[in-house]
């Protein structure tokens, strides 16, 4: 009884799908800075609406698998650009119009278009391409990765135009945590990372109550595991109580750049206790992202950190560095290693080599 007061409550704030098949299909990651970002190209907020509406409502959608996701890029500034999704839209203009190029399997930051299609198509082309997916996969075919990408381009029937001209400009990752102008007058956001993720309910309290007095009362979380308090005219009372509630209001702070699953305190398939040690090695170096793994599921990170921790044993971790030329982690740099070594390790590296 108590969950399903729970559900009611969450589902009464609008916290929940329109309906119970249509959960686990609701896979659609915006900028968190959507329709106040300074840069963007469009608000995506009223197609990403249309979009939710159609996976929700739509019985047919609701066969895809609960990880099938869908990006839709209005080219904000404040934007995670190298999270994999099934299927990406992202805006530029060409000529003057405004225009949606998309992939499939992949992402903007890192891969190239396969075609565009103008901006008031959106929608129809979600549409067109997840139908096309469902037409043609098997039932072991469950991500757009499974199929070949010229198969379902070819039965697309949708008039598509070529991608010629689109560029994505990276995305400024210091913009997640700090207060910025907004593209209304006078406006500011505030944006802040809940310390290796876990936010508590003081914390979120606080935060909501800072929306409700300084924001127009809505909080929006980002892909950093943080949050963003939109439409403030007063940003630094709002920074200033963000910080006593526990959150992480600038990236010097020694944990802005750690990351860390749930770990072995959490979850049985975690060789380490990830998250306390993220705090130990935080304490040991500072200045490159770490992103410590209990296992190699990397529940806490769809992109690959500079650096990866992978847990062996408790307390032990093999070294990873990001390298392009090498899939998951990166390349191998050292096996077993202490926290305490591993902190000596990154301490004397170069800052340089760590993003190679
Ligand atoms: S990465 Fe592994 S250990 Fe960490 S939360 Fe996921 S399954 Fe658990």
């Amino acid at each position: 009884a108590e969950q399903e007061a729970l559900i009611a409550r969450l589902l009464a704030a609008g916290l929940g799908p329109s309906n119970a098949g249509g959960d686990d299909v609701r896979n659609l990651m915006l900028s968190p800075s959507a329709g106040i970002d300074p840069q963007m190209l469009f608000d995506t907020r009223p197609l990403a609406a249309q979009i939710l509406a159609t996976l929700e409502n739509h019985p047919r959608f609701h066969e895809l698998s609960a990880k099938f996701a869908v990006q839709l890029d209005g080219g904000e500034d404040l934007a995670m650009l190298e999270h994999h999704h099934d299927l990406w839209l992202s805006a530029f203009v060409r000529h003057g119009e405004t225009l949606l190029a998309f992939g499939l399997a992949g992402c903007p930051g890192l891969d190239a278009p396969l075609a565009a299609v103008p901006l008031g198509q959106g929608l129809e082309l979600v549409v067109a391409v997840l139908e096309t997916f469902l037409d043609l996969a098997t039932p072991e075919q469950m991500r757009m990765r499974h199929l070949p990408v010229d198969n379902v381009l070819s039965h697309l029937r949708l008039p598509l135009l070529p991608a010629d001209g689109f560029t994505r400009p990276p995305s400024d990752a210091s913009l997640q945590v700090g207060t910025y102008p907004q593209v209304q007058k006078n406006q500011f956001y505030v944006a802040a990372l809940a310390p290796l993720g876990r936010l508590d309910p003081t914390m979120l309290k606080g935060a909501a109550q800072l929306a409700s007095d300084y924001g127009d009362g809505t909080l929006r979380f980002t892909p950093w595991q943080g949050v963003l308090v939109p439409n403030v005219e007063k940003p630094h009372a709002v920074t200033e109580r963000l910080a006593q509630l526990g959150f992480i209001c600038s990236l010097g702070h020694p944990l802005a750049r750690m990351i860390a699953c749930t770990g072995s305190s959490g979850c049985a398939k975690g060789l380490a206790d990830t998250k306390a040690d993220a705090v130990q090695l935080a304490a040991l170096q500072s200045g490159v992202e770490v992103h410590l793994s209990g296992c190699p599921r990397s529940c806490a990170a769809a992109h690959t950190a500079p650096v990866t921790l992978l847990a062996v044993s408790p307390g032990h971790y093999d070294l990873y560095f990001r390298d392009a030329a090498q899939p998951g982690f990166g390349r191998l740099h050292a096996r077993t290693l202490s926290i305490e070594a591993a902190g000596a390790l990154l301490r004397a590296r170069p800052r340089s080599n760590t993003d190679d």
